[in-house]
């Protein structure tokens, strides 16, 4: 009953002309909303022609970051209202890369995360540990405290509305993927810890991505696991074939 998610991390990639080259190629070719939700979070540059020209397809357009705040003094900032203004529907906060290289914290998540339901965007919240924290058995323990504090205060229809990805540092641009199973036991205990923070029925349907290094070849098996709706991708999303097999997948 949980559609399953795919969406795109484009990360720093892409120049404006093949941005939109890319939305051209694949739009006709994405089944239909019903099964899948597509989503392709670009850099902020590409935002508005993506969103205008995605506007009569099922593909959603996402952002990759924002600031918390509405407007004011914040240099090179993007805020909330900007996005929504852009009709822009989802925004990946604390992808690890940010955590990593632009000290976000899980406060600084906790405050996007609030920010988006304020301005009806969709936040694609992702946690996941270290290669060292798995070696040392820390993973379940270091999943759940991100996932209790970047979720602190919202209501429990909120938390239905999340999506969580989670994405194993070690996993992410390395080709090592999660197995299956690995990645599954991570978002089963992701389901038990919303379950017990918020209700059964707020852990029945939010959805959890499972990301790092997926692929066309390893997205079947993934989706078929218990715990996990859907994925988020980089590297195999910048290519119209392989990102329209991922999706296909999951329709
Ligand atoms: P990857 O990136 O698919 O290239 O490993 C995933 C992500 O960082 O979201």
């Amino acid at each position: 009953m949980r559609k399953p998610i795919i969406a795109g991390n484009w990360k720093m990639n892409k120049l404006a002309a093949e941005g939109a080259r890319f939305l051209m190629d694949i739009r006709e070719k994405v089944p239909e909303e019903g099964r899948v939700e597509t989503v392709v979070c670009a850099p902020f540059i590409h935002l508005p022609f993506l969103s205008e020209a995605a506007r009569d397809f099922p593909v959603s357009i996402g952002a990759q970051n924002m600031h918390h705040e509405e407007s004011g003094a914040f240099t090179g900032e993007v805020s909330p209202a900007m996005l929504s203004d852009l009709l822009i529907s989802h925004v990946i906060i604390g992808h690890s890369e940010r955590r990593q290289y632009f000290n976000e914290t899980d406060e600084t998540v906790n405050q996007k995360t609030h920010a988006a339901f304020e301005h009806g965007i969709t936040p694609i919240v992702c946690v996941g540990e270290s290669l060292e924290q798995r070696e040392n058995n820390e993973t379940m323990d270091f999943v759940e405290s991100q996932v209790v504090k970047g979720l602190e205060g919202l209501s429990e229809e909120q938390v239905k509305d999340v999506v969580l990805a989670y994405e194993p540092i070690w996993a992410i641009g390395t080709g090592k993927t999660a197995s299956s199973e690995q990645a599954n036991e991570v978002c089963t205990h992701i389901r038990k810890v919303i379950e017990k923070t918020f209700s059964k029925e707020a852990a029945e349907a939010v959805r959890i991505q499972y990301g790092g290094s997926v692929k066309p070849e390893t997205i079947e098996e993934l989706l078929s696991m218990s715990d996990i709706d859907g994925a988020l991708v980089g590297g195999a999303s910048l290519k119209e074939e392989s990102f329209l097999k991922l999706v296909e997948a999951g329709a």
